[in-house]
């Protein structure tokens, strides 16, 4: 059993009507609905829960946390993105999703700034998969569309040990890196940015596939603390007599 937790910053799908109408119960409901199965324990955290949504129990229970948000990347607190970092260090798979791409955790992990250019558009998106063995990719076609959605496009300022998955092309010209995978520590982390609040992506059978293929890849496998212990050696240092 894998326990999910999916964060959403849930400010612009509660407030603002248009996007209410596509994600009634917030992206995070939709995420979870979509992602449901029989080996995962998925739970749901929103900004303005308690403690952020990111108490001691919660973050200690979670073996990959999903994290989509926009317009109040601000308001987390840097006590909060501390924690979040070492839990990624410690084994605490990753994925981030969209916008996420300007949150502190993201960027802190990354160590860039994960700007890129954008266009809110509803042109059409065409991902690539240049990967197609990865686990990531497992069960999606080669090459897909997302019939409307924000163009976010090259270059994207994420550090060279960023693995390219995804690759996507938009009717107005741009490419992007839109699905890639890092290491950090013992944890794992996915950026994948279709997810536009305004359009229905996280409704579409190809795009919740590579996130829950993401979960299953992201999950920890070995944990532990990163930390500096100084060893006593394991044989006579003969040089030193
Ligand atoms: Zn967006």
């Amino acid at each position: 059993m894998i326990t999910v937790t999916i964060w959403n910053e849930y400010r612009q799908d509660k407030t603002v009507e248009s996007i209410r109408k596509i994600y009634p119960d917030g992206i995070h409901t939709a995420l979870k609905n979509g992602l449901e199965s029989p080996d995962l324990n998925i739970r749901t955290t929103v900004l303005d829960d308690p403690q952020q949504g990111l108490s001691d129990e919660i973050l200690d229970s979670t073996d990959v946390l999903i994290w989509w948000a926009h317009a109040a990347h601000h308001e987390l607190t840097d006590e909060n993105v501390r924690r979040i970092v070492e839990k990624v260090h410690s084994g605490m798979g990753l994925i981030v999703l969209h916008s996420g791409h300007y949150s502190k955790i993201f960027q802190a992990l990354c160590g860039t700034s994960c700007s890129l250019k954008w266009r809110e558009s509803g042109e059409k998106e065409r991902l690539w998969c240049i990967q197609p063995f990865h686990p990531i990719a497992r069960g999606v076609p080669e090459t897909f569309v997302v019939p409307q959605t924000e163009m976010y496009g090259e270059r994207f300022d994420i550090p060279e040990d960023a693995r390219i998955i995804y690759m996507s092309w938009y009717e107005g010209g741009e490419v992007f890196r839109s699905g890639i995978t890092l290491e950090r520590g013992y944890g794992k982390i996915f950026y994948f940015s279709p997810g536009h609040e305004s359009f229905p992506i996280y409704y579409q059978p190809e795009i919740l596939q590579i996130i829950s293929n993401a979960i299953r890849w992201a999950a920890p496998q070995c944990r532990g603390v990163i930390n500096a212990p100084k060893v006593p050696n394991l044989e006579p240092i003969r040089s030193k007599e």
